[in-house]
């Protein structure tokens, strides 16, 4: 069950004194109010912010101010708080420390709100992220991504080739990573940069940016989409958030999230996917699934009987997408394929995605599963760049991604498999997804159900 946090409803009214400090400190600090009677502070606690009013005591307004995450403020002794606004600093001083007290925790509430309800955490498990940044904090991970050569150099070439929609534009790159594609950017004539990355990657891609002298084009933000602030809107995105299968990470959303800050008439790079899907037939990897869970079969293992976990590890094992390549081959049937526009979906289109399908068969045989791709296209005023993962294309560390069906189905030439691929998402960053499909002049019927975020890797 989502998780939601409690809504501020504490709003604060107590007696304060102010004094105002400014850059001149040495002419000493002044008092806001010289009588400094019943001065009254009232705190508004909004969603983001708080807004904090004090009045005297003829109800005159002595000051007025909005406080957020990013405003700097810190506490003094033990019943003030200084606050900076702009060029001056005012000190807040309560009456008793348990006023402070009870202030700074509708602050430090305002604050968590606006975290725990961002649409990240929201949809997400808290070690599920934690897992997922740290795995992006290494140098080696983003190496892996970076060392992708068709990944890497269709980016460039779709950037590059495309230079007139970057130039003297401004650039918002999700997800930046080392920051390679801002860098990118640059290169096609971006005036600025903003690459938003959440994981501990930045502190590198930061030096990257400095050593390249382009701290005035390039401006690292730290933290996720889902909860920073852009001090402009932009022309383009840019963005890597493509996961195994397209969909794994749940990056998608992320990226279509990103859309809040672009322009009416922006462009989003990538601008489109496409998932291709199709039956195959494989004896092969259905055998060996079968005998891995085969362990679980013997009756006497150090003398004890495991056979009653059999099928519980053969449905384990089947649960598992296999991520590797294959021959074309083994293909039964044309693809069938669904679109993803980046420029017009919304992030919740991807919560629930199902993908109605009706196969050809082209030869006669057993059909073991579902095999998918994708392709994502940059399209651009010069020219459209396609980045494909088929398995008649060079191989891509994205590989292509098996389902298995938890019964293999026989269809002969001419006859149709038809069914649905539903993918939904969960808080592990990832999707379950269902499988049914049937042998329509048959009635044979089969499916599976798999677990997106536990993948086999099968490849050497
Ligand atoms: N753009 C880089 C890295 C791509 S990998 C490149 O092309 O090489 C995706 C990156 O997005 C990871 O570094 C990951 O930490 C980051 N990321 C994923 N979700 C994010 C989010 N919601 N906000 C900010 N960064 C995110």
């Amino acid at each position: 069950m989502a998780a939601t946090s409690p809504q501020v409803q504490q709003q604060l009214r107590c007696g304060v004194k102010l004094l105002l400090l400014s850059d001149e400190l040495l002419s000493g600090l002044r008092l806001v109010s010289p009588s400094q009677k019943a001065l009254q502070l009232e705190v508004q606690p909004g969603e983001e912010d708080a807004q904090l009013t004090v009045t005297d005591a003829d109800g005159i307004c002595v000051l007025k101010c909005l406080v957020n995450r990013n405003t700097e403020y810190c506490r003094v002794g033990k019943e003030s708080l200084l606050i900076t606004l702009g060029y001056k600093s005012v000190l807040l001083r309560f009456k008793s420390q348990v006023e402070y007290n009870i202030f700074s925790n509708i602050l430090k509430i305002c604050w968590k709100q606006k975290k725990d309800t961002s649409v990240f955490s929201q949809r997400t498990d808290e070690a599920s992220a934690a897992q997922y940044f740290q795995f992006y904090g290494s140098l080696s991970q983003q190496q892996n991504m970076m060392q992708d050569f068709v990944r890497t150099a269709t980016y460039h070439r779709a950037i590059l080739q495309n230079h007139i929609d970057f130039k003297d534009k401004v650039v918002l790159d999700v997800g930046s990573g080392s920051g390679i594609l801002s860098f990118f950017a640059v290169q096609a004539g971006a005036r600025k940069v903003y690459a938003v990355e959440a994981s501990s990657v930045t502190k590198y891609a930061e030096l990257l940016v400095r050593s390249n002298n382009l701290s005035d084009k390039i401006t690292i933000l730290p933290g996720k989409i889902e909860e920073i602030s852009l001090p402009e809107s932009v022309d383009v995105v840019i963005s890597e958030p493509m996961g195994y299968m397209l969909f794994n990470e749940r990056m998608l959303e992320s990226y279509l999230h990103s859309k809040k800050w672009l322009k009416s008439n922006g462009m989003m790079f990538p601008t489109f996917s496409e998932i291709h899907l199709a039956p195959f037939s494989d004896e092969q990897l259905y055998m060996e699934r079968y005998s891995r869970a085969n362990f679980w079969y013997q009756e006497c293992f150090y003398g004890v009987n495991l056979s009653s976990l059999c099928s519980a590890a053969v449905d384990e094992y089947f649960r598992q997408p296999i991520v590797d390549t294959f021959d074309m081959r083994i293909l039964m049937a044309r693809t069938v394929k669904y679109t993803i526009n980046f420029t017009e979906a919304a992030e919740e289109d991807l919560h629930r995605v199902e993908i109605p399908f009706v196969f050809q068969m082209m030869q006669s045989g057993l059909i073991h599963g579902l095999a998918f791709w994708f392709d994502v296209a940059f399209v651009g005023s010069l020219v459209t760049v396609w980045l494909s993962t088929a398995p008649t294309e060079p191989l891509t560390h994205w590989y292509q991604v098996r389902c298995l069906l938890q019964t293999p189905l026989f269809a002969k030439e001419g006859e149709t498999l038809s069914g649905t691929v539903l993918f939904v998402a969960n808080k592990r960053q990832s999707y379950d997804i269902q499988i049914v499909a049937m042998v329509d002049q048959t009635g044979f019927k089969s499916g599976n159900i798999i677990d997106l975020k536990n993948p086999f890797f099968r490849y050497d």
